[in-house]
């Protein structure tokens, strides 16, 4: 029988193939290859689907949007910024690319969002952001988070991680719109990704956004020169035109995912743990994960048996070599140890067909048995 791979990189682009050539036509033609038309219509319009009246600077990367963000809201280096240990590394290298100090907060263990319990003894007199991880597509309670700072709320910004939640909603409201700034990646697996590296920094406080706007071109705001020390990190023309292609499906998509996330929600043995949606959150499933006891070989079994998955993520930051200079011991943050150590992540994208999630399903049910 043929594999189920984690994910697809081609059958997207396969359907989508005709409007994808007309967009890198129009481009090509155009004879501008960055910061163009194209940027300036995909900005606006993911800034409007975003719907929270604010604007959208695209960038490089989504690590360029969540350390321009930072930079944007007054980061320096002798400041901490509070994140988690469960994430992609590239939340804290941002971190540490403007010199703060990461300080890493637990998570809860159910969900393995930010436990905004633990949070307050994070905080210390230099701290200055909070950067909350909507993983997988689930959402922090960014208001909550807001109101777990108390008083401390006016001098620290929280800067949201939308890598993995482009649609997910806490209550009515989208993700990325609750906090002072978001930062969004369009890496090619993400619920929308672009054909190579994107990302984009969203946010309806304009100073912000005028910020971003220069940093991302050496700091350059008029013909004073740089105004501030920026960086280069402009999105690419082709990479704009192509989102701009992808935005007008990604509601189609999201409500794929979901429909998908509710079948293996079914057909999975019900002692597999899930992780659960947070409370009020409708979930954007870019990632669909399950916790087992003995995962090595439970991911073993699955190849054999040509089910690939993925594991989000296998090392918390905190016990890379890299960080090791943060200093935090083994133990020191146990629910996003064990979050490294049992969870699974299965295969969930658009194109994946019901058939095959059953086939997965039935095969973790057995794996996991
Ligand atoms: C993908 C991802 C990033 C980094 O985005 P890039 O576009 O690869 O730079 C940051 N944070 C999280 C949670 C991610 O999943």
């Amino acid at each position: 029988m043929k594999p189920v791979v984690m994910f697809d990189a081609v059958a997207q682009v396969r359907a989508l193939r005709g409007e994808i050539d007309e967009a890198i036509g129009r481009v090509l033609e155009s004879g501008r290859f960055l910061l163009g038309e194209e940027v300036t219509r995909f900005e606006r319009d993911f800034a409007a689907y975003l719907g929270g009246g604010g604007a959208g600077v695209a960038v490089s990367s989504g690590t360029d949007a969540l350390e321009l963000a930072l930079r944007a809201l007054g980061v320096e280096s002798n400041h901490e910024v509070v994140t988690v240990p469960n994430t992609a590394v590239a939340t804290v290298s941002a971190i540490r690319q403007l010199g703060a100090r990461p300080v890493l907060c637990d998570v809860d263990p159910i969900t393995g969002l930010m436990d905004l319990e633990k949070l307050a003894a994070c905080l210390s007199d230099a701290t200055r952001a909070v950067v909350p991880v909507h993983l997988y597509g689930n959402m922090v309670d960014v208001p909550a988070l807001r109101a777990a700072l108390g008083d401390r709320s006016a001098t620290i910004s929280i800067v949201e991680d939308c890598a993995q939640a482009h649609g997910a909603l806490l209550g009515e409201q989208l993700a990325g719109t609750l906090g002072d700034a978001a930062a969004f990646s369009f890496y090619p697996t993400k619920n929308l990704g672009a054909l190579g590296d994107a990302g984009l920094c969203y946010s309806a406080d304009p100073e912000v956004v005028r910020a971003v706007r220069s940093l991302r071109r050496y700091g350059i705001e008029d013909a004073a020169g740089a105004r501030r020390e920026g960086i280069n990190s402009r999105m690419d023309e082709i990479q704009a035109a192509i989102l701009s292609v992808k935005l007008r499906h990604l509601d189609t998509y999201l409500t794929r995912r979901r429909t998908l996330a509710a079948r293996y929600d079914e057909r999975l043995d019900p002692a597999i743990p899930r992780i659960p949606a947070a409370e009020g959150v409708t979930h954007a499933y870019h990632l669909y994960g399950v916790r087992l006891r003995g995962r090595e070989a439970a991911q073993e079994r699955l190849a054999q048996a040509g089910v690939g998955t993925a594991v989000h993520y296998p090392v918390p930051v905190h016990r890379m070599p890299a960080y090791a200079f943060l200093g935090y011991e083994p133990g020191s943050l146990p629910a996003a140890e064990r979050w490294a150590e049992e969870v699974l992540s299965l295969p969930l994208y658009p194109e994946l067909a019901d058939a095959d999630v059953d086939r997965v399903a039935a095969a973790v049910n057995d794996a996991a048995a």
